[in-house]
């Protein structure tokens, strides 16, 4: 589904990614470790077309990411992302939150958006809320919103960038949760996060980057019991 070719990523001379290459197929989970500064963001940002690649090739479903126009905006219908910090709109209800693309950009009637907008509420835990605004509810309520709403577009694949950093420790579960049940009913997923929990129950493999490449590609079992760089085994021991 999602296929990367000698991505290359530079900020005037730095080099933010350096050469990453990379398949996610339909269906699979694909949780994305690595120091502070390895680039996962960078990444992420280039999936979507948040920043432009300086070279290389990602292609989803087999077309090449646009650059702009009526492509780009499909393109970030196609890919859904949600952040650490959730970036809800803060003016508009959680209902309205989450049936805003929907209609605006599938061209849902309002009927049919709030119907789908409540399932998707319900789905994450947060159907009680859905009249509420989004400052009342808690920070992890909050990203749950924003997962739904990026389920509304009906994303090919959904990126995560450290969905629960921002959280309170006991905020995390019903996040990541929600993000267990996901990817058990087969949404394609990239996530970067440092929950090893949730990486070694739901991710098919795990990437591990280190200084703008891919040191590292495993199933979470190999990568956890026996990592196979010295990079990696440095950063596990600081992590575990
Ligand atoms: P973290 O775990 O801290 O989130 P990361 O792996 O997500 O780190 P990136 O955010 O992708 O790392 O950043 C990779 C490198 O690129 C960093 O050294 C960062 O300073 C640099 N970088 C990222 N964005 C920019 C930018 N807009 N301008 C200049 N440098 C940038
Ligand atoms: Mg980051």
């Amino acid at each position: 589904l999602l296929q990367i070719r000698h991505l290359r990523k530079l900020f005037d001379s730095f080099v933010a990614l350096d050469d990453v290459s990379l398949d996610v197929s339909r269906g699979e989970v694909v949780v994305v470790l690595g120091p502070s500064g390895s680039g996962k963001s960078t990444l992420c940002r280039c999936i979507n077309r948040m920043e432009k690649p300086t070279s290389g090739s990602i292609r989803i479903d087999g077309v090449e990411v646009p650059q702009e126009g009526r492509a780009l905006a499909q393109l970030r219908t196609d890919v859904g992302m949600v952040f650490q910090s959730f970036n809800l709109f803060r003016h508009l209800s959680v209902l309205d939150n989450v049936m805003l693309g929907p209609v605006r950009v599938r061209g849902l009637t309002t009927t049919d958006a709030r119907r789908e907008a409540m399932d998707l509420l319900d789905r994450v835990g947060i159907g009680s809320k859905a009249d509420g605004m989004p400052a009342e509810l808690s920070g992890g309520q909050q990203q749950r919103v924003a997962i739904a709403r990026s389920l509304a577009m009906h994303p090919k694949i959904m990126l995560f960038d450290e969905p629960t950093s921002a959280l309170d420790p006991e905020m995390v579960s019903g996040v990541l949760d929600v993000m267990v049940e996901l990817a058990a009913d087969g949404m394609t997923m990239l996530v970067v996060t440092h929950e090893m929990g949730f990486a070694r129950k739901a991710a098919d493999r795990v990437v591990f980057m280190d200084a703008g490449n891919i040191a590292e590609i495993a199933t979470p079992d190999d990568f956890f019991d026996h990592p196979s760089t010295e990079r990696a085994r440095d950063f596990l021991s600081k992590i575990l």
